[in-house]
């Protein structure tokens, strides 16, 4: 089962709990709208498409991607993850997502600016600061952003620049934006070691993944609860260091795996470690059924979508190694989106350390909730994050 199968039987399972009839799970499953168009840029025709499944909370919200494999399928259930994650966060957004299919990587700018404003161009009516509020994905970025947001202004005269977020910052994007995921992770596993009396400082954690989320989880993790991040993985190797690897005085790039002290094992190596907290901050679909029985430890934290499937998620449950999910525990970056798109509507630029404390206010609130909801019904986290979602989503019908 892939990480879009697992979400979808979660739902599945979730809704049942709730008492909801098939219809009414097979209404909330169908996305409000799915639109789709072609770009045009020389000779080449493209398809793309925006999916807006939900709306009840809040305008819809999720990234755009650009991928030759992308299609709508997974861009559907990608939107309806976005409406549980924004849901069991407690922010007012729906879910969305989008997708053109073509390879950016061989493409100049001049290219990749003309496919962002046509796509912007075919969903004019249909986006907006009150509406659909799209914001980078795979292979999208703060410039991309910029130029649709350009778009935008040109075609419509809104200058909030409130209809996308994740823009540069001199463009009103949100201090904070980059650390968001990795801050939030480390906020959901702070929060869950408060709900369960655990001291952090004798924790010894192994991370998969040195990229945006991991490297920040990892740096703050250390810095602000004081656990030991005994290794750290990359697709090609694993840093280990039993005594702690030092995160202090490292800046992010793609190199830094090698500016760390400890003995290098293999990319795999990592999910086998003996540790107290597995983060898994690479890509979906990393702990499944067939080597779930490898992993060594007391907790998982997810900060990837997806990475532990449905069915390695009933066994570790079953196995009584608790997991902190996903739709919580990564939801930093989408927190961070909406306090981007809060600022542009109020004509504010806040403070790196305002915006903060505010994604720390709503990631520790829903933290709490799950941890507690999952001890007074004696379910996993993750049925109680899908459970409160639903609950919200299907207490709020029309805006
Ligand atoms: P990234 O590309 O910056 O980093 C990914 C890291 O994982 C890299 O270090 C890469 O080498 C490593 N990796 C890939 N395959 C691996 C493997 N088999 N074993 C070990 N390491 C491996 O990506 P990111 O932005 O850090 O995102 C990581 C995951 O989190 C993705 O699944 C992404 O969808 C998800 N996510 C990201 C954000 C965000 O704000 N960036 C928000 C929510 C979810």
């Amino acid at each position: 089962m892939n990480m879009l199968e697992s979400a979808q039987e979660m739902i599945r399972k979730s809704s049942t709990l709730l008492g909801w009839s098939d219809e009414k799970r097979d209404a909330f499953l169908k996305p409000k709208h799915s639109h789709s168009f072609t770009i045009t840029v020389d000779d080449d025709e493209m398809e793309g498409f925006r999916v807006q499944h939900n709306d009840n909370l809040g305008p819809f919200k999720g990234g755009i991607r650009f991928h030759p494999n992308v299609d709508k399928d997974e861009v559907t259930a990608l939107a309806t993850l976005m409406t549980i994650k924004g849901a069991a966060v407690d922010i007012p957004m729906g879910g969305g997502k989008g997708g053109v299919v073509f390879n950016p990587r061989d493409k100049d700018e001049a290219y990749l600016e003309e496919v962002s404003r046509q796509f912007v161009r075919n969903l004019k009516d249909d986006i907006g600061p009150d509406i659909d509020v799209p914001a980078p994905d795979m292979n999208t970025n703060g410039q991309i952003m910029d130029w649709m947001v350009d778009e935008y202004e040109k075609l419509t005269g809104d200058t909030s620049k409130a209809s996308f977020t994740g823009k540069s910052l001199r463009n009103g994007g949100s201090e904070g934006r980059n650390q968001a995921t990795g801050r939030g992770g480390m906020i959901a596993l702070r929060e869950y070691f408060n709900a369960r009396g655990i001291d952090p400082t004798t924790q010894a954690i192994a991370v998969q993944g040195i990229g945006n989320v991991g490297f920040y989880f990892a740096q703050l993790a250390q810095q602000e609860l004081g656990v030991k991040i005994i290794a750290i993985s990359n697709s090609k190797k694993t840093k280990y260091n039993p005594d702690g690897l030092d995160f202090s005085d490292k800046t992010f790039s793609k190199e830094v795996i090698d500016e760390l002290d400890g003995d290098e094992l293999s990319s795999d190596e990592l999910l086998s470690i003996d540790c107290s907290v597995l983060v898994l901050a690479a890509m979906e679909d990393v702990v499944t059924a067939d080597n779930q029985a490898e992993v060594q430890t007391l907790y998982v934290l997810e900060l990837a979508n997806g990475p532990v499937t449905f069915d390695a998620h009933k066994a570790l449950v079953e196995r009584g190694i608790p997991v902190i999910p996903d739709v919580v525990a990564n939801a930093g970056g989408v927190i961070v989106s909406y306090l981007e798109w809060k600022q542009n509507k109020a004509g504010e630029h806040w403070e790196e350390a305002r915006v903060n404390e505010k994604l720390d206010e709503i990631l520790s609130k829903a933290m709490k909730e799950t941890a507690d909801r999952a001890q007074q019904d004696d379910i996993s986290l993750k049925t109680a994050a899908f459970l409160i979602a639903l609950e919200r989503i299907d207490a709020k019908h029309d805006r």
